[in-house]
């Protein structure tokens, strides 16, 4: 098992600086590398936030957020990731952005050093084939917001060794996480299970079987849901939740995970949810 001590994070958004956060709170130094300035400083602005709201909840010290913040070092330079022994990828949901960030560090670490990858869809394996240490590639699937959800989903790719496995295990609790073994599969468990049940609650809207309130307060006082999967739905963006669905379809080949009309409709119209003010239910922006 191979020991991590300098960690590096790639994509500093909404869950880079999460991811940033958690391994800084456990004491591992980080490296965040974003590609453009704004979104870096608005990651590390993030991260004070987020470690401001556990100070004031009482869940961390003052004097250990300023240690967490202090360990962590923003960066446009990739050449700063060189010395690092793990680095996560958090960086937009592109295969072909991955890929040329996977060969890029590839030619920049050293030769243990481990690539994993946060991807919600895109496949390990097909990741690890475009780099020449496809046994230490490896998916660290993590929950948003990161700081809070408990769970990690380590993928393994067909390529990934035991020992990236078993090393990549410990981190994991190392971090307080729970690590779930997953293999490599379209949407892994996580989004293969959840997405679907989006999807079809959006079939119950657009056949008019329930308005999406009614629909959502099934969820919450029927199965005991914090939140209803519509609500959900607009949390991920809706977006994210139309890509899932056509990686689905596509890399199960199974008319099941067919993406809901209404839901094209909506992404077409640019009602992305949350983050765009309208999806199933209306957001005012601030
Ligand atoms: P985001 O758009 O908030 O952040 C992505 C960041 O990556 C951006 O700030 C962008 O500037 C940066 N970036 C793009 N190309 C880069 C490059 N070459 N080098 C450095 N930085 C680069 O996206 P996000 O929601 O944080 O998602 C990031 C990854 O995490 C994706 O693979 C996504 O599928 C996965 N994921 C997202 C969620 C979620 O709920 N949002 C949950 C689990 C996994």
């Amino acid at each position: 098992m191979a020991e991590i001590k300098r960690v590096a994070v790639v994509g500093a958004g909404t869950m880079g600086n999460g991811i940033a956060h958690v391994f800084a709170r456990s004491g591992f130094p980080v490296v965040l590398a974003e590609a453009d300035q704004a979104a870096l400083d608005r990651g590390l602005d993030t991260v004070e936030k987020n470690l401001a709201r556990e100070v004031a909840k009482g869940k961390l010290a003052q004097a250990d957020a300023d240690s967490a913040r202090a360990r962590i070092t923003g960066t446009l330079e990739r050449t700063a990731l060189g010395g690092c022994d793990l680095v996560v990828e958090a960086a937009t949901e592109r295969f072909a952005i991955k890929q040329s960030l996977f060969q890029e560090l590839d030619s920049l670490l050293g030769a243990e050093a481990i690539l994993a990858s946060n991807t919600s869809s895109i496949s390990i394996t097909k990741l690890a084939a475009t780099t020449k240490r496809p046994d230490r590639v490896i998916g660290m699937h993590f929950f948003n917001p990161v700081p809070v959800m408990q769970l990690i989903e380590v993928i393994r790719g067909l390529q990934t060794s035991q020992a990236t496995f078993e090393t990549v295990k410990a981190l994991s609790e190392r971090l307080g996480k729970t690590p779930v073994e997953v293999n490599d599969a379209a949407g892994f468990v996580s989004n293969r299970v959840l997405m679907p049940l989006l999807n079809e609650a959006m079939f119950a809207v657009m056949e008019g079987v329930a308005t999406p309130e009614a629909v959502d307060k099934v969820f919450q006082l029927g199965m005991a849901h914090p939140m209803g999967p519509l609500t959900l739905a607009d949390f991920i963006g809706l977006d994210v939740c139309l890509d899932i669905m056509r990686v689905l379809e596509e890399g199960l080949g199974d008319p099941k995970y067919r993406p809901c009309p209404l839901l094209v409709r909506m992404v077409d119209a640019g009602w992305r949810g949350r983050k765009s003010g309208k999806g199933f239910f209306e957001y005012p922006q601030k």
